[in-house]
């Protein structure tokens, strides 16, 4: 994804609106960009509104094969996990074709960059590697988040059966293996500690060790269940959010996936360390989880990002929005966010947590670019609201990653 070459956008978005922009690209990078401008016989014509990429901050890729599969019979989340185990064994070359399609399906709806927080070890390297063979394959950019995973729970009970080939055994193995991974064009390897649940304090700090001594994203499954506090205050005498503060993990390098089940103590914490929060509203629907405190955890110092997380929905719109629609439900009041806020949750913010300078549309970034129409033909003025609010992934015309065109419809 080293293209180079000239686009000359109807309307952009540059932190404000703009008519008639030309945007130059030398190297994967953007050179120039300029607004109020003809279009030159060689560059190539964006009908529409375009925007920058979007970021899918949390995934995990095997889970797109439970769409529909889960949705009869009465669960909870964790009777959900229980039947999501049962897709975790995979060949690497099954996931390699798994995963392109679904990375096929996140370029198509305008996502230039994933993570993919990543958990299935049980061939060592082999699936992650798939993982990284097939974001190559189809132009997408991937952070991989390779998460360490090594006991059942908080009182340190054994991994169950299902899960053992997550685990490395410790945490230490976990890095030698991780060490054999690397980034290369279009791809950086990351590292998640699973949750609170999943590794043990010692084992948390050498994960965040290992991130920070990289400049590597850290990301962490924080507080999804009420469950998942009770263990913790029961095992550590203090909540998720308390005990990462307690081990150092907070930070703004760090990111915390779903953050649902704070009290006003752990959103203050994360809003001092400048946490990022990633809420994963169309899997946090699908799972019954209960919505979190959005609002007061930006206020608090926050930026949030989303993630497509289970894959059960691709469009990191839908996720913007859900942010505020999910909320307004609970708090009976419109309007929690400002659209710039969850237009930036779709795009700077979530390329910040994934370790890739994307986001916005401004010389020196990478040149990651989406353009979406409506096919009803309406002319609006772009805004973040009439985005965020007005249009889906399945408006999405063109895409391109790098300078290269990954989407053209
Ligand atoms: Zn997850």
């Amino acid at each position: 994804m080293i293209g180079s070459g000239k686009w000359h956008a109807e309307q952009a978005w540059l932190g404000r609106r703009a008519e008639n922009v030309l945007i130059e690209v030398e190297g994967g990078r953007i050179k120039s960009v300029a607004e109020d401008m003809f279009a030159p016989p060689d560059a190539i014509a964006l009908k529409g509104w375009t925007v920058p990429g979007f970021a899918n901050v949390h995934s995990h890729a095997f889970q797109r094969l439970l769409r529909g599969e889960v949705e009869s019979g009465a669960s909870d989340f964790w009777a959900w996990r229980e039947r999501m185990y049962r897709f975790t064994d995979w060949t690497a070359a099954d996931y390699f074709k798994h995963a392109r399609l679904v990375f096929r399906e996140m370029l198509e709806a305008g996502i230039t960059a994933v993570g993919e927080f990543h958990y299935l070890h049980g061939h060592g390297n082999e699936l992650g590697e798939a993982l990284i063979d097939a974001a190559v394959e189809e132009g997408i950019r991937l952070t991989l988040l390779d998460a360490c995973y090594l006991r059942g729970g908080c009182d340190g009970r054994p991994l169950e059966p299902e899960q053992m080939p997550f685990s490395d055994g410790d945490a230490d193995t976990w890095a030698r293996r991780v060490d054999d991974l690397s980034d290369s064009d279009g791809v950086r390897i990351g590292a998640a500690i699973h949750s609170v649940r999943a590794v043990d304090p010692e084992s948390m700090r050498i994960v965040a060790t290992y991130a920070r001594e990289r400049g590597a994203p850290l990301h962490i499954h924080l507080a999804e269940q009420a469950g998942e506090v009770e263990e913790c205050l029961a095992s550590e005498g203090c909540t998720p959010a308390q005990l990462l503060e307690r081990e150092g993990i907070l930070g703004p390098d760090l990111t915390a996936v779903h953050a649902i089940h704070l009290d006003a103590p752990d959103v203050a914490l994360l809003g001092a360390k400048q946490v990022t929060v990633c809420a994963c509203p169309t899997t946090e629907r699908d799972l019954g989880d209960l919505v979190g405190p959005l609002q007061a955890l930006a206020r608090a110092g926050c930026p949030l990002a989303v993630g497509s997380d289970s894959n059960a929905v691709i469009d990191v719109l839908e996720e913007a929005r859900g942010i505020d629609l999910d909320q307004r439900r609970v708090l009976g009041r419109r309007v929690l966010h400002q659209p710039p806020e969850l237009f930036a949750a779709a795009t700077s913010n979530g390329m910040r947590a994934l370790g890739w300078e994307a986001g916005e549309l401004k010389p020196g970034m990478l040149a990651d670019f989406v353009t979406l129409d409506e096919a009803r033909g309406v002319w609006r003025e772009l805004t973040p609201a009439y985005i965020v609010y007005g249009l889906s992934a399945r408006d999405v015309t063109n895409v391109v990653v790098g300078g290269v065109t990954v989407v053209q419809k």
